[in-house]
């Protein structure tokens, strides 16, 4: 192990550089500040994404709002916006206030993408959006449709017969799968969904019932998505989803921060100067959290204040961010096992496209063990009867990580937040959990009860 050089340098010299390695490779749970986070300005950053395109994806997804309300019913309420509540959790506040012997002053709110429309999970926003875009984009090269049509008439067969002449392909843990596999089905293109081995049997029954055909892999994350960008090579018809390093992913998720910002209002919440908004999302790849984040450092700037959760087992963004090898690092390389409940998180080599993006943007990286996961299951069940997957808890754990963790006290100094505090917003982001099979979820459930017995 010691000679084995990852990036240049030996395992040992890695840990001489950052002491915290040492923690990350016995799997403790550890809260990493990232030293290159800046101040936010717009104008001087040689960005290669801007508000510009965060916008002209919420264009987007209007344009196909009276489709999508057409061809998913759940969604006639918000007249095809697929989008989640935020809700206040003051009982979960408590609880998580209990378990950490620490009080948490401000709000405490729960972004509830485990509910969202059509997919239940963060992946309804990105992996939906990169099909649309796929979509709209062979509409347009045909001239089938224009931007000023209704597109409520793409539900029709002479559009879905169309689509069956193009195919998708996808590698996922599961929850991208679902999304990518529900909406490509739905519009009639043929869609394959490479399967890594971790993704559970209910979520590859579900695909198959909806048309979609999935392949098994007994490798990991990484290995499903080479899978699938290897299909996609040989056809030139076949439109591969690259998890790893899409840009329109990115820009699906980044929306939210656009709806969120209206959502606060309608709720008067102020985020500015002398009221922070601390914001805890889960992190597997990095895609979803990284567009999430990304959007809301537009939105608000420096009053927002995005921290990534992984697990103890998974934690690659933090390996890749902090070593600054991105994708050219596994966690594997160190020694890291990359085995985790949270299977939505399971991933062992992190996108470089977007570590590199978040940058200057992301205040930090913790991890959080697969029991507090479940504990925090079972509360947050118990407390406010919002069922979540693994997975989604890792936002939750973040006041926690914040307040009580030595490297959490020195980053609220040292951007002088102590005395703000008690104005602060905490949001955690609630990842998946919608589409989970009681007997699935009664299974964590339990889990989490044990443990906390
Ligand atoms: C995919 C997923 C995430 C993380 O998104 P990435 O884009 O992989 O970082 C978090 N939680 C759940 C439940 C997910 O399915």
């Amino acid at each position: 192990m010691t000679d084995i050089r990852i990036g240049g340098k030996t395992a040992g010299e890695w840990e001489a550089e950052f002491p915290l390695l040492q923690e990350l490779i016995s799997t403790r749970e550890v809260l990493w500040l990232n030293s290159r986070y800046e101040a936010f300005e717009s104008g001087n950053k040689q960005m290669s994404i801007n508000e510009s395109d965060i916008r002209d994806a919420e264009e987007r997804l209007r344009r196909f709002a009276r489709y999508i309300r057409k061809a998913f019913p759940e969604t006639e309420r918000s007249e095809g916006i697929i989008e989640s509540r935020v809700v206040p959790i003051p009982s979960m506040k408590q609880a998580l206030e209990a378990m950490a012997d620490q009080t948490m002053d401000g709000r405490f709110l729960l972004k509830c993408d485990s509910h969202l429309p059509i997919s239940g999970s963060i992946k309804a926003r990105g992996g939906i959006y990169e099909v649309l875009k796929h979509a709209e984009d062979l509409l347009l090269q045909h001239r089938l449709l224009t931007v000023n049509d209704d597109y409520s008439v793409l539900a029709r067969d002479y559009f879905r017969n169309f689509f069956a002449r193009y195919s998708i392909s996808v590698g996922s843990t599961g929850n991208l799968g679902l999304s990518i596999g529900i909406i490509s089905a739905k519009l009639g293109f043929q869609v394959t969904v490479h399967m890594s081995s971790d993704a559970k049997q209910w979520k590859k029954d579900l695909l198959r019932s909806k048309g979609a055909r999935v392949v098994e892999h007994s490798s990991d994350y990484s290995a499903a998505v080479e899978q699938g960008r290897r299909q996609a090579e040989s056809d030139p018809d076949c439109y591969f989803i690259d998890d790893e390093n899409s840009r329109h992913l990115f820009l699906g998720y980044s929306v939210a921060a656009l709806r969120l910002q209206k959502q606060l209002e309608d709720l008067n919440i102020t985020v500015d100067e002398d009221h922070p908004l601390f914001v805890y999302l889960p992190c597997g790849v990095g895609g979803g959290p990284g567009g999430v984040a990304f959007g809301l450092k537009w939105v608000y700037g420096n009053h927002v204040h995005c921290f990534f959760a992984e697990p103890t087992h998974s934690p690659c963004m933090l390996l890749g961010m902090m070593t600054g090898l991105h994708d050219n690092v596994s966690v594997q390389d160190f020694g890291i096992d990359n085995v985790t409940e949270a299977d939505g998180l399971a991933v062992g080599r992190p996108s470089g496209f977007v570590g590199r993006t978040i940058e200057p943007f992301l205040s930090g990286i913790y991890t959080v063990n697969d029991d507090n996961l479940h504990q925090l299951l079972r509360g947050m069940a118990d407390t406010e009867n919002i069922r979540l997957e693994p997975s989604a808890l890792a936002g939750v754990y973040g006041p926690i990580q914040l307040l009580t963790a030595p490297a959490g006290k020195q980053y609220l100094n040292r951007h002088a937040l102590e005395d703000k505090l008690k104005n602060a917003t905490h949001l955690a982001w609630a990842t998946g959990g919608g589409m989970v099979p009681e007997v699935i979820m009664d299974e964590y459930y339990r889990k989490g009860l044990e443990l906390s017995l």
